[in-house]
């Protein structure tokens, strides 16, 4: 039988082709949990605020959007469901862990082995997601399933704590043939995430890699774009008055011929980024102000095809598993 690519999307597999114009590192929905605890502006559970958000996103030609928040985090993925339904924008839900400090110092994950943690991430993959987002012991599925695992990698690469749980997504893709997504600490430590899964068999082309824009060194870049790994500049409202890092790396990768390894994303996870909330910029931003500042700075619609549709067909669809 060939093999057919797909997208696999909180409401069903669509064909790559038909994702669109795609936000590659987003929260749509965060549903309490630990990063909430923290930091209670991460909440994102207004089902009608987020309905205007993501709908205003639509109008200015928004077609996809990945959602990065991975197992025991907040997710809701029948939110995100509902979401989808009443915007018609594909949402991708993720498995994974994130970043230990939004796992916390006596989590379950740090008990189970590679092989523990696999099957769950691959469940959610294959099966549906928790209905209580592995927040403990009694699993209720869901009939939505995850189209992405996500890593959290910690400063400089991927930390003793880390290593067990990128093993096992690196194990759930060679079953499932799910994209791998991480998380970069302060941008860093992205081409010790590659090695690490590119050595536990991972093509490099099925992990894109998110916050790298933090790191504003072309030669950091250079070598993650020959690495052959896909990178998400999604801080491109974040720099004040500073010089914009996200337009500069994007002229360089441009100038390399990189600018088929990038992707965007707004990574906007906070109730005071959203304009539903009374926030900025508001999720339509690298829709409208900042596609402005791409085009000024030389970075026309084909670039940014190449970007927002192209890329993102090719990096969140499942590949063929070897059998
Ligand atoms: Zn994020």
């Amino acid at each position: 039988m060939t093999f057919v690519p797909f997208v696999r999307t909180v409401l069903g597999d669509i064909a790559p082709a038909a994702l669109g114009v795609t936000y590659a590192h987003e929260h749509l929905v965060i549903d309490g949990g630990r990063p909430v605890a923290i930091e209670p502006d991460f909440q994102l559970n207004d089902v009608e605020r987020l309905t205007a958000e993501l709908r205003a996103a639509a109008t200015a030609g928004l077609e996809a959007a990945i959602d990065m928040m991975p197992a025991d985090c907040g997710r809701n993925p029948e939110l995100l469901a509902e979401l989808s339904r009443r915007t018609r924008v594909h949402l991708v839900a993720a498995t994974g862990l994130h970043h230990e400090k939004f796992t916390g110092p006596v989590h379950w994950s740090l008990r189970a082995t590679e092989d523990e943690l696999a099957d769950l991430f691959a469940a959610d993959v294959e099966t549906a997601i928790d209905e209580r987002d592995y927040t403990g012991p009694i699993v209720r599925r869901t009939s939505i399933r995850a189209g992405v695992v996500k890593l959290g990698g910690s400063l400089g690469g991927p930390s003793e704590r880390d290593r067990p749980i990128f093993r096992a997504a690196a194990a759930v893709h060679l079953r499932t043939g799910v994209p791998l997504h991480t998380h970069c600490e302060a941008g860093t430590g992205g081409l010790e995430q590659v090695r690490l899964l590119t050595g536990a068999g991972v093509a490099p082309e099925r992990i894109s890699l998110s916050h790298v824009d933090k790191v504003v060194d072309r030669g950091y870049h250079r070598a993650i774009f020959e690495s052959g790994a896909f990178v998400v500049y999604d801080q491109a409202f974040r720099w004040g008055d500073a010089a914009n890092g996200t337009l500069q790396l994007l002229e360089w990768a441009a100038e390399d011929g990189h600018l088929g390894q990038v992707m965007l994303g707004l990574d906007a996870a906070r109730q005071s980024y959203l304009a539903a909330y009374g926030g900025w910029p508001g999720l339509a931003f690298l829709l409208l102000g900042f596609s402005d500042q791409m085009e000024a700075r030389g970075l026309d619609a084909a670039a940014r095809r190449r970007m927002f549709v192209d890329n993102p067909a090719r990096a969140f669809a499942f590949a063929e598993v070897a059998r």
